[in-house]
Parts: C-alpha cells; sequence; structure tokens
C-alpha cells in the first residue's frame, strides 16, 4: 500500500520534471510511512544519519517542492511550527492539547456546508479546514493515574 504511493509519489515528481534526488526519494518515504505530520524538524532528526550533510533548511525546501506540486500538505496551527502531511485522500484531524499529536480521520459530507457557505454569501468557495481538540487516550490516561 505504501508501496504504492511512493510509486506514484515518485511518478509525479517525474511527471512534472522535479528531479529525484536520493534526498527526496527518503523524505517523501518518510512522509508515507510516518503517521506523525512531521516537522521539518522531525524529518531532519530522522535521515541526518543516513545523509550527514543535509541540513534542515535543505529538508524545509524538498517540502516546499513537494506542497507545490501538490504531493504534501502544510500544516499550520498557531504558534508551533508547521507540520507535513502525505496527501492521500481528503482527511480531517483531531489534535492533542496536552501532547500536540494529530490524528487522521475520515468523515464525509461537509461538501454541503462548503455548497450552503456558497449559496448563503456568494462566495467562490475553495475549500475549508476544521480541527477538533481534545486529549488523546495517552495523555487522558496517564491524567487518571494521577
Ligand atoms: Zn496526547
Ligand atoms: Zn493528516
Amino acid at each position: 500500500m505504501s508501496e504504492d504511493m511512493l510509486k506514484e509519489a515518485l511518478h509525479s515528481l517525474k511527471d512534472t520534471g522535479v528531479r529525484i534526488t536520493p534526498q527526496r526519494h527518503a523524505i517523501l518515504e518518510y512522509l508515507i510511512n510516518s503517521m506523525s505530520h512531521p516537522t521539518a524538524d522531525d524529518i531532519y532528526k530522522a535521515l541526518e544519519g543516513t545523509f550527514p550533510n543535509m541540513s534542515v533548511a535543505t529538508v524545509y525546501n524538498n517540502l516546499r517542492v513537494f506542497r507545490e506540486i501538490g504531493l504534501v500538505k502544510e500544516l499550520t496551527y498557531g504558534d508551533s511550527s508547521a507540520r507535513f502531511d502525505f496527501v492521500t485522500t481528503n482527511h480531517y484531524h483531531v489534535i492533542c492539547q496536552e501532547c500536540g499529536k494529530i490524528v487522521d480521520f475520515h468523515y464525509p459530507g461537509l461538501d454541503e456546508v462548503e455548497h450552503f457557505a456558497s449559496q448563503v454569501t456568494g462566495f467562490n468557495v475553495s475549500h475549508h479546514r476544521m480541527e477538533i481538540y481534545g486529549e488523546c487516550p495517552e495523555c487522558s490516561g496517564t491524567k487518571e493515574v494521577h
């Protein structure tokens, strides 16, 4: 499954004329296999052993290339540093207010909200964002112990 996703991603890189360097390959692979919505720093730390000459700025520049061709989404939530998400299908995020973990979930039907918003305001609606906040099972679990 993730092998196919990687292959497809590499294919779209080729289609857009973006050179596939070993670093880009590794960053994509990490994004696809990690479900944790990493920051550029997380990716840098995970890969610095393999690519000692790579800097955080390099990681960030590559992420920006991926974002421009629509392979990744950059998620910004207020004050914390941007996190990156490999774009699969549209999904929503539930965010832990204690540890900052972001978990994907799928929920259909909010297109209706976009249509409604467009109808009542006359806006040409492009997209929406929705985040759910709370405490993850791990964090609420540790709290009960205290
Ligand atoms: Zn948590
Ligand atoms: Zn996500």
